[in-house]
């Protein structure tokens, strides 16, 4: 069996000097646990919190321990009677090949509903980060104008198309190249969209809605978030779900310098944790399942193989190499 383990913390952009890759015996289920053989694990930029010490929604990794994540797996060998050799399961030890799970911290996946990987992105927690956070937080109303940014990631772009569908007046996407941008307008259905790197966010966002947005769904943080906040209309929403440009800050972020606006302007900001949401979950895949099955909700993935290239993957997540949920098969 082979696991990733934390060799150090990184300061500021991880490298792959952060990890270490190691050969360990296939480990045995005791009572109550699962054996489970990971077919594909999720990297996730909220690892990079976890490979710092300092304190946050979720506990730190340990340096010289196996990291965590989301995986999907089979089941080889149970104790317990709810689980059967050859189920199929969704847990949290991913970053290793073979994984003793808990049983009560295991649940069953269909592989015939939807492929294995959509557990992990568009009908797991991704998927639900974006419904939770447009209908939920932000409280997302038909007619609205929506700007989504880190559009063409695991997150952003399920937020566009679910606002799109749900009868958005405009919907506008970032992102970090042109082939994203595109995806996002010709694949997607977006109104409009831009490359953040070709030009000042706000003068783009300005000219990609000249009449103002009436919510910001914030993944990226930063020169983003001014640019929203001087977008923004009156009694205006934000849910501030990311900040993806200041999780390799080694000094905190000054910005944004404008949020005095928010006074005349009334819009509201409000931080989520999509942990808070989990009961719309059977809505969400209630709702999002059929929407995927019928093509009318798109999505991508990137798909890194073998597990020995997990942290190659993870880096190249923060690096923006991925369209959609970046993932690793093991
Ligand atoms: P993504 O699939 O969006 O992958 C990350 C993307 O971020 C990259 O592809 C890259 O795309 C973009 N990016 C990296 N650096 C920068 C930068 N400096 N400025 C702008 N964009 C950048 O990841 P997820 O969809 O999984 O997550 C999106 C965001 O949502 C993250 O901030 C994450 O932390 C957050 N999140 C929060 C949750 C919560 O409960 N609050 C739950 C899940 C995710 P590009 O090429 O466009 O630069």
């Amino acid at each position: 069996a082979t696991e990733i383990r934390l060799a150090s913390r990184p300061h500021g952009v991880p490298t792959l000097e952060n990890f270490e890759i190691a050969d360990v015996e296939i480990p045995v289920p005791g009572e109550g646990q699962i054996l489970v053989r990971n077919q594909v694990l999720s990297v996730d930029p909220y690892m990079r919190g976890r490979m710092s010490s300092a304190k946050s929604y979720a506990e730190p990794y340990e340096v010289g321990k196996v990291m965590h994540g989301g995986a999907v797996g089979e089941v080889l060998e149970s104790t317990v009677d709810d689980f059967q050799p050859g189920d199929i399961v969704l847990h949290g030890l991913g970053w290793r090949s073979h994984a003793v799970v808990d049983a009560k911290h295991a649940v069953k996946v269909d592989p015939e509903a939807a492929p294995i990987t959509a557990y992990l992105g568009v009908l797991g927690m991704t998927g639900l980060t974006a419904y939770a956070g447009l209908l939920d937080v932000a409280e997302f109303k038909e007619g609205d104008t929506v700007f989504v940014s880190g559009a063409a990631g695991a997150v952003g772009s399920v937020v566009g198309q679910l606002a799109k569908l749900k009868g958005a007046k405009r919907v506008i996407g970032s992102a970090g190249t042109d082939e994203k941008v595109k995806w996002l307008t010709d694949e997607l259905g977006f109104d409009a969209a831009f490359n953040y790197k070709d030009a000042p966010v706000a003068e783009q966002l300005r000219a990609a809605a000249p009449e103002g947005i009436d919510v910001y769904f914030d993944n990226v943080g930063g020169e983003h978030l001014e640019a929203a906040i001087d977008s923004i209309n009156l009694h205006g929403r934000m849910a501030i779900c990311g900040m993806i440009s200041v999780y390799n800050n080694t000094e905190p972020a000054a910005a944004p310098r404008n949020l005095a606006s928010i006074i005349a302007k009334r819009f509201t900001m409000r931080g989520m944790l999509v942990g808070d949401h989990f009961a719309l979950q059977p809505q969400f895949v209630k709702e999002v399942a059929p929407l995927v099955a019928s093509g009318e909700l798109k999505y991508s993935e990137t798909i890194v193989d073998g597990i020995r290239n997990a942290p190659q993957a993870f880096l190249d997540l923060l690096g923006g190499a991925n369209t959609g949920k970046m993932l690793v098969r093991v």
